[in-house]
């Protein structure tokens, strides 16, 4: 499947204007993030537009590809394209990175450079998973945990969450308990760990030790599937659920 053939759709439970699973406690005046998420490659990874609300200064984490759809959609919207984040290296979340930056300028941040094997092979991936164009590139910079980002008058804080794969970062935005996890954790699941430097106990470790702790009520986007909060995944899901941790103990 071409990566231009392919309709960047918004997900439904999304609107146009952005704005998903705002905490309750932000209801009296307007959230100051907004966010989009716009499903890509035929692995559906929930590319996510981010953005300042004050000043419309945007985000994109984990271009797998439709670069050109993206642009068109941050334009419709009105933002001001600042940067792009990447989660990790994998195909689908970075494959069109290094074509969104030809096309911008801009930086593109992250993953952790433990994560540089896996943007190298991103040309082999593209070869495997049907995305011939995909290409390589050399982030303008590789972060690590406790890095933090500013998107116009926002602050995003960074966490290394190793497993899935060993260079994976989050990025949350704390004032409105809000987390871009990328492949550590799903609603209902967890990410892979049978990849090259995959490691299932990196992995519980980082959800448990570094995703837990910042609230049951964060809501997440991950970088597959529909978006949920760690309260939920506490309370039900059966890799790192309370109930699972404890019987697996
Ligand atoms: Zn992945
Ligand atoms: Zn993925």
């Amino acid at each position: 499947m071409s990566r231009t053939a392919r309709k960047v759709n918004a997900r439904a439970a999304v609107s146009a204007r952005g704005g998903v699973g705002y905490p309750a406690r932000m209801s009296q005046s307007p959230p100051p993030i907004g966010v989009a998420v716009f499903p890509v490659t035929p692995l559906q990874q929930n590319c996510t537009l981010v953005w300042c609300r004050r000043t419309l200064k945007a985000a994109i984490i984990d271009p797998g590809a439709s670069v050109d759809a993206l642009l068109a959609a941050v334009a419709k919207q009105g933002l001001t394209l600042d940067a792009i984040w990447i989660t990790h290296g994998h195909l689908d979340h970075a494959g069109g990175a290094a074509e969104l930056q030809e096309k911008t300028g801009l930086d593109i941040v992250g993953p952790h450079p433990d994560d540089q094997f896996w943007i190298e092979g991103i040309p082999a991936q593209g070869q495997m998973y049907g995305l011939p164009e995909a290409r390589a590139f050399t982030p303008t910079h590789w972060l690590a945990d406790g890095d933090r980002l500013t998107l116009g008058e926002t602050e995003w804080e960074v966490l290394h969450c190793p497993g899935h794969t060993p260079g994976h970062v989050v990025f949350f935005h704390r004032p409105t308990r809000f987390a871009f996890v990328g492949d550590v954790l799903f609603a209902g699941s967890i990410g892979r760990t049978d990849f090259p430097m995959g490691n299932h106990q990196a992995l519980l470790d980082a959800i448990t030790g570094k995703l837990w702790p910042l609230g049951d009520e964060v809501t997440f986007v991950p970088g597959h599937g529909p978006t949920s909060t760690f309260g939920r995944e506490r309370a039900s899901n059966p890799f790192v659920g309370d109930a699972a941790m404890a019987a697996g103990r």
